[in-house]
């Protein structure tokens, strides 16, 4: 076992804290405070690499692994969740859909301008029916002359307004269930395409989380991704590496709550000392910094067998137990470091002249998104008992 990051990976970090710090730590409660998507960010994660990161170079990506995706996520999310989770939906999401899905044409049309960031990419499986039941889903895509013909509505799609390219997931043939919902390719402009409502979220307030909906949406048949009928089996695997995203970002958030909460205790006085001396806050962080790097090497263990199985090149090797596993844990642990941060601000830290507040707002996503903690434990409890 290999418990330490090769060097490369470390000066990754340092070079991905450098840009957070100075990019996105002045801007982050302007952003928040107006719900504002950083649109300005964007061409900047386009020239660090970020928005390409799992995908080889022959596609314009930057062609690295697991675990340095999961080192970018986790250090944009130190500094601010918001950017964590737009970066993850394109990459994890819409971008390694078409890259694991896609056939050759799709990948050189799609891959390559989303991994150079030229394109922005959204996923849509969500529905306001079909949340933790995903197979519940009512979106339709009817063939018709040649065509596909799209008709429903998705919610919660993270980036959905500033998409340039939207994978969703509609039933093709509702008799098969699991095997009768497909994945699609929709691009910005088409006609009967059209981002809906944009949520006015407690956290991550700079993502953009939208309705997307599909009016009579005419794609043609090369827009299908994937076989027909298996998009929502193809989309367990892509939530595979999506909970490595969803752990990260967790793992990012907490150690943000957690810095910020020593860096307080150490500075605030009361009954004449600072209140980092009294043992009660000491243990406070003791119990924080060993969650968080519990949470940590579990997170790091899933991206190291994501990267293993990327290596074999084992189509079927699945990573689905320990991805849920960091998921699950990284997101609890992210809600009780932020809770525990804001507890040692005291007053201050239900102001929002600290960060712990935000922290304490943008952690609870993480055990929502991608599955809940609860579905999170029914897919642990599955792979371990088979049933
Ligand atoms: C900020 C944000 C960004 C998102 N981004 C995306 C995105 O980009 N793309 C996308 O497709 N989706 C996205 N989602 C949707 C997200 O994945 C869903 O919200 C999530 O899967 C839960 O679905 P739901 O909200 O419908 O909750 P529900 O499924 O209605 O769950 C409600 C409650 O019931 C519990 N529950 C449900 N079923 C069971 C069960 N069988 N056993 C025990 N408990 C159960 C849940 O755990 C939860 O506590 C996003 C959501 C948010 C908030």
């Amino acid at each position: 076992m290999e418990f330490s990051l090769t060097d490369e990976q470390q000066q990754l970090r340092r070079t991905v804290r450098e840009f957070a710090e100075g990019e996105i730590a002045p801007h982050v409660m302007a952003w928040d405070e107006g719900a504002q998507f950083p649109s300005e960010l964007i061409p900047k994660l386009a020239e660090m690499g970020f928005l390409g990161v799992l995908f080889p170079e022959r596609y314009g990506g930057a062609g690295m692994g697991y675990v340095e995706y999961a080192i970018i996520i986790e250090e944009l999310s130190r500094v601010d969740g918001s950017v964590g989770i737009i970066v993850a939906a394109h990459n994890s999401l819409c971008t390694n859909h078409i890259y694991k899905f896609g056939s050759e044409t799709q990948k050189q049309k799609y891959v390559s301008p989303l991994a150079q960031g030229k394109m922005l990419g959204c996923w849509s499986l969500t529905e306001p029916e079909a949340g933790s039941d995903a197979s519940g889903t009512r979106t339709v895509a009817a063939k018709r002359d040649g065509c596909w013909v799209l008709n429903g509505a998705k919610t919660f799609t993270t980036n959905g307004h500033h998409a340039d390219v939207c994978v969703a997931m509609a039933v093709t043939n509702a008799g098969k269930k699991h095997h009768g919902i497909s994945a699609f390719i929709i691009e910005k402009g088409t006609p009967g395409f059209r981002p809906g409502k944009k949520e006015n979220k407690l956290g991550l307030r700079a993502s953009d989380t939208s309705e997307v909906v599909f009016t009579d949406c005419r794609l043609p048949a090369e827009n299908l991704l994937g076989d027909e009928g298996e998009g929502f089996i193809n989309s367990l695997q892509i939530l595979d590496g999506g909970r490595i995203s969803i752990a990260s970002l967790g793992v990012g958030m907490a150690q943000g709550a957690y810095e910020c909460s020593v860096q307080y205790a150490k500075q605030r006085k009361q009954f004449g000392k600072a209140i980092a001396d009294f043992q009660a806050i000491q243990f406070k962080h003791a119990d924080m910094a060993t969650q968080i790097e519990a949470a940590r090497l579990l997170t790091y263990r899933a991206a190291r067998l994501a990267d293993r199985a990327v290596a074999t090149g084992d189509p079927d090797a699945r990573i689905t137990r320990e991805s849920s596993m960091a998921k699950l844990y990284a997101g609890e642990v992210a809600v009780r470091v932020a809770n525990e941060a804001v507890q040692i601000h005291g007053g201050y830290g239900f102001i929002k002249d600290y960060p712990a507040e935000k922290f304490y707002r943008d952690v609870k996503l993480c055990t929502i998104g991608e599955g809940t903690s609860e579905i999170q434990r029914l897919v642990i409890a599955r792979q371990l008992l088979g049933r």
